[in-house]
């Protein structure tokens, strides 16, 4: 039986080691490790230090389908409607972008990250490790022996990594002997914006009276996004507590990309009282920087996924590889797949 490692336990990974779970089942033995100390990666949902119940979505918000996607993605998405992970966006998101006709949102009523977890779940078998950050990956013999930080090296049959395409090139080596050149121009182009998250947590019974569940902010240096992200989620909130998410602008984020989180929490903060004054006093804050948050331009002319190595095989998948968003990974995630399914 082959030993498939997948890095990464965000959408793109976790959809990968299902899609292997459900059409090779008994052909191999699926491992997934993730340096976090949870599944989600950018599809993140945290709780409140001091009520579990009460979660914040720090990264994205909402899963858009098209028509297009809607279409050729109607599997995924009626899948996900069946286990009410996905339930139709109803509340009110003022100043959001003008729709394409036909294109429908989707909320999560237990958090973003719940997509990711579904897709795990469905995994049976999968041993799926976390705080297990990959640093190098060696060929050994017919295969690969990939280390982590302070943990003993595994070998493994093939490899598939989903993180962002600039902690793909900081993996050591491997990686960067086997890149030939127009694939190390094609990954060293790829861009991704960068922001700060704060998830800020309220006392049950909380009263945040805003006309809407989010809000595009214009005009503001620093906020562009605010959600009170059980009202988006249509949730009764008062026996948990109410949570808001705010999301700073893409230049405020580059502007402090390396400042620390005592220098630009406070800031955030103090925007934020501008933008909504007389909001209540949170019970507890989480911090958030997205350094690489949304894909701005991805690999160039490619199929979904790029293969560093055939045999054995080494492969790349993930937003960075298609386009930022449920659509995109999916998308990715299913042309790995196909690789894997032809190497294995
Ligand atoms: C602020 C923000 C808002 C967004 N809004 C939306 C939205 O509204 N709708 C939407 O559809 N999309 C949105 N997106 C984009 C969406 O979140 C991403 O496209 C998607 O989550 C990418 O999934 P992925 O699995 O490809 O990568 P990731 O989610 O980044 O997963 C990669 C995983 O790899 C792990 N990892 C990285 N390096 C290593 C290593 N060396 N060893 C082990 N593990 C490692 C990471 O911890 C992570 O869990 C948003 C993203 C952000 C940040």
């Amino acid at each position: 039986m082959s030993r498939v490692l997948i890095v990464g336990a965000g959408l793109t990974g976790s959809l990968c080691a299902c899609l292997l779970r459900r059409e090779m089942p008994n052909k191999v033995k699926i491992v997934v490790w993730d340096k976090s100390r949870g599944a989600g990666g950018r599809m993140s949902t945290s709780r409140c230090p001091s009520s579990a119940e009460c979660t914040a979505d720090l990264g994205a918000q909402y899963i858009s389908a098209t028509p297009y996607y809607g279409q050729i993605h109607q599997s995924f998405y009626e899948e996900l409607l069946a286990h009410n992970v996905l339930k139709p966006l109803v509340a009110n998101v003022e100043g959001m972008m003008k729709k394409e006709e036909g294109l429908r949102d989707f909320v999560t009523p237990k958090g973003v990250s719940s997509i990711v977890k579904h897709y795990l779940r469905e995994s049976a078998g999968a041993e799926v490790l976390f705080e297990h950050h990959v640093t190098h990956i060696h060929q050994k013999g017919a295969g690969w022996e990939v280390h982590w930080k302070g943990g003993v090296a595994e070998q493994f049959d093939a490899v598939v990594l989903t993180m962002p395409v600039p902690q793909i090139l900081q993996l050591q080596g491997v990686v960067s002997s086997l890149i030939d050149k127009s694939q190390r121009q094609k990954l060293e182009a790829v861009s991704y914006s960068s922001r700060y998250a704060l998830g800020l947590f309220y006392k049950a019974g909380t009263q945040i009276d805003v006309p809407w569940a989010a809000k595009y902010i214009a005009n503001n240096p620093c906020i562009r996004f605010i959600s009170i992200d059980d009202k988006k989620r249509n949730l009764d909130s008062s026996y948990i507590g109410p949570s808001v998410v705010v999301h700073t602008s893409v230049p405020f984020g580059v502007q402090h990309l390396e400042d620390t989180k005592e220098e630009v929490e406070p800031l955030i903060l103090e925007q934020l009282q501008k933008v909504l004054p007389g909001l209540p006093q949170p019970i507890s804050i989480k911090f958030q920087k997205w350094r690489y948050s949304q894909v701005l331009s991805a690999v160039a002319d490619c199929p979904g996924q790029m293969t560093l190595h055939t045999e054995p095989l080494l492969v790349c998948g993930g937003d960075g590889f298609t386009h930022s968003n449920s659509d995109g990974c999916i998308e990715s995630a299913l042309k790995v797949f196909e690789v894997l399914k032809s190497s294995l």
